[in-house]
């Protein structure tokens, strides 16, 4: 009797966690929720994930998905990237190939989750990953670190395909790195402090012209990469957030600012000149705070076309 009734126990935890499943998921991707995936002329930027190194839980690591027709391209992997695929609706086999702007943990975090979770699910081809010199060293390591795990699921009774968690590296210079179905990708280089190697990304489709900026203070070859783009996807923090840091902090961290990323300021003066038809900022930490000041900066400086405030999910 103790036996039976412990098990009805079991069973009903084993239906609540499987009632509660759909239950939760459903808030991020309900019915209305339609997948970007299109025609194959029709081109979608999804904003997967829009935040920082600090884990807030509205604003996952930077990535950003560019759907062409039926292929997805994807800008980095930040922690949750795989979880923000899903509530896009984006197949969770992997993306048709995948763009680091650089080897910083912030962009990295969700790599072992793009490359594995994608194989756990039912990947079975390799998958295509581009950026800097390093990458192949930070694959190598994800497999030796998850090396007891890829044994188990591969050799044991999940029978995962034993070659699909592949990974093809492709480390990159720049210039055009991906040339395939009216889809071009072009490596920027960018200086983002005292990394040896970064990348912003600029993407023609059939309809649209997209640059992504990565991390990076101001770069000319970035700027002039974004001259009359349809979208530049840019990283911002305030100046005056770092001018009122300034009593407290280190000279160090200014000089970090300085050195590594692009204030409100400067993006002002990069745009007015550049003239993308539209801004989206991302990868903004003080997103919650900052946004009209950064907004109204920015517009001072002169750039006339849309400014968005990026939110992960959101879709252009
Ligand atoms: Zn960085
Ligand atoms: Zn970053």
């Amino acid at each position: 009797m103790m036996h039976l009734r412990s098990g009805r126990r079991f069973l009903l935890s084993i239906f609540c966690m499987f009632a509660g499943a759909p239950l939760s998921g459903a808030s991020h991707s309900s019915p209305q929720v339609q997948s970007p995936l299109g025609r194959a002329d029709s081109t979608v930027i999804v904003l997967l994930g829009t935040g920082g190194p600090p884990p807030t839980p509205d604003a996952a690591g930077p990535a950003t998905a560019i759907v062409v027709g039926a292929r997805v391209f994807l800008f980095d992997a930040g922690a949750g990237v795989m979880r923000r695929m899903t509530a896009a609706r984006l197949p969770v086999t992997g993306p048709t190939a995948t763009f680091i702007t650089h080897l910083h943990s912030d962009h990295t975090l969700g790599l072992p989750d793009v490359i594995l979770t994608t194989w756990v699910v039912g990947r079975k081809k390799p998958l295509e990953v581009f950026g800097p010199h390093g990458l192949q060293s930070m694959t190598a390591n994800i497999f030796a670190a998850w090396k007891e795990d890829i044994d188990i699921r591969s050799k044991g009774l999940e029978h995962a395909s034993p070659t699909g968690y592949a990974v093809h590296v492709h480390e990159i210079s720049p210039g055009i790195v991906y040339d395939s179905g009216g889809v071009k990708i072009t490596a920027i280089p960018v200086l983002h402090g005292s990394w040896k190697e970064a990348y912003g990304y600029r993407i023609d489709t059939p309809d649209r012209s997209i640059v992504i900026s990565g991390d990076t203070r101001p770069s000319s070859a970035l700027q002039q990469a974004a001259r009359g783009v349809d979208v530049l996807i840019h990283e911002v923090h305030p100046e005056g957030f770092m001018g009122a840091q300034k009593v407290s902090a280190d000279t160090d961290r200014l000089r970090y600012m300085r050195e590594f990323h692009t204030s409100d300021v400067e993006l002002g003066r990069i745009v007015a000149d550049a003239k993308p038809k539209m801004l989206i900022l991302y990868h903004f930490g003080a997103r919650a705070t900052a946004s009209d000041t950064v907004v109204a900066t920015i517009q001072h400086a002169g750039y006339q076309g849309r400014i968005v405030v990026g939110k992960d999910l959101d879709r252009f």
